[in-house]
């Protein structure tokens, strides 16, 4: 599964002139920050970069960054998902924190026009490029980030380790998963050391909401149902956009939903279509719902995974319950 092809990955960058850094649609702080430390890391090199992904909260033709992303340096290298396939296409296309070519959404034609590097930790990932560096035990994709720009030559500025420490902190869950590695610690701890403010990230990543999603978390988790294994809520579609929300602004809700001592497992549906969910699944230790949300066509890892279905919230509820152990 491992496959660091870090010698292809330096020359594919290095002979390139113009590169386009995508990400996952409606991107966390490990797809973000990988993507903008990267492209931060590029231009410093001299390349052309334009940084984009699509977002289920707004149009192809702007680039909607959530409200918890924004403070992330290098947003002068965004490009709206239909600008960059309105141009010619670039050198090489690199994808981060991607699991597989759907979940590039509206940048998915890009695909069959560049020359594609492959920057994932999923284990669900599907191979979808020409060179690859996939490490399912890294707990981050801005770890493999680091890397590639120290392979680079290019100096860890603060910008670029700012954004290679949101993925870090992101994705081991505040250093309290089990991908908290003493290596973990050694790189946060260089991160730090180029600059990075670990209560400024921490502020507007976890301590910052609107007042309208705390309500709205509160209400979610006032209705949540537990079952012998599972705790779950929704979020109607209505009801949030009644409040004004973005998609992403919700996504704390699992968060404390998972924290309940009676289920191994926890569910969050979130409405974002007529029909259509994003369900969002967590697990304390013993359920990979990585396994259960590959199942059901979405990805993700053995504690946290995800998976958009269809049909009415009972159905889609079903389907994921159905697909655990
Ligand atoms: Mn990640």
């Amino acid at each position: 599964m491992t496959d660091l092809d870090w010698d292809g990955a330096v020359d594919l960058l290095s002979a390139a002139r113009t590169v386009v850094v995508a990400c996952h649609v409606n991107p966390d702080g490990d797809a973000l920050g990988s993507a903008l430390g990267l492209g931060l890391a590029l231009r410093a090199r001299g390349l052309a970069v334009c940084v984009s992904f699509g977002s289920s909260d707004g149009p192809d033709e702007v680039v909607t960054v959530p409200a918890t992303l924004a403070f992330l340096p290098g947003q002068e290298l965004l490009c709206p998902p239909a600008a960059v396939l309105g141009q010619a296409a670039p050198d090489v296309l690199v994808t981060t924190d991607t699991g597989s070519a759907d979940r590039l959404g509206p940048l998915e034609p890009l695909l069959a026009a560049a020359t594609t590097l492959v920057i994932d930790h999923h284990a669900s990932n599907t191979r979808f490029g020409s060179a690859l560096l996939l490490e399912p035990a890294a707990a981050s994709t801005t770890v493999l980030v680091a890397e590639l720009v120290h392979r680079l030559g290019v100096r860890l500025t603060a910008p670029i380790a700012t954004c290679l420490y949101a993925g870090l902190v992101t994705d081991t869950g505040q250093f309290q998963f089990s991908a908290t590695t003493p290596a973990v610690h050694a790189l946060a701890g260089e991160l730090l050391a180029a600059g990075v403010r670990p209560e400024l990230v921490g502020r507007e990543l976890f301590g910052t909401a609107p007042f309208a999603a705390v309500q709205l978390q509160g209400s979610a988790l006032a209705r949540a149902v537990l079952e012998p294994g599972l705790a779950w809520t929704w979020i109607e579609l209505a009801e949030r956009e009644a409040a004004g929300l973005p998609l992403a602004a919700v996504e704390g809700v699992i968060d404390s939903l998972r924290v309940t001592a009676e289920a191994e497992v926890a569910l969050v549906a979130k409405g974002v279509g007529p029909g259509e969910w994003a369900m969002s699944t967590r697990s304390r230790g013993t359920v990979d719902v990585g396994a259960a949300c590959v199942a059901l066509g979405g990805g993700g890892h053995r504690f946290a995974a995800g998976v958009t279905l269809h049909g009415d919230l009972a159905e889609v509820v079903a389907k994921v319950r159905s697909a655990l152990p």
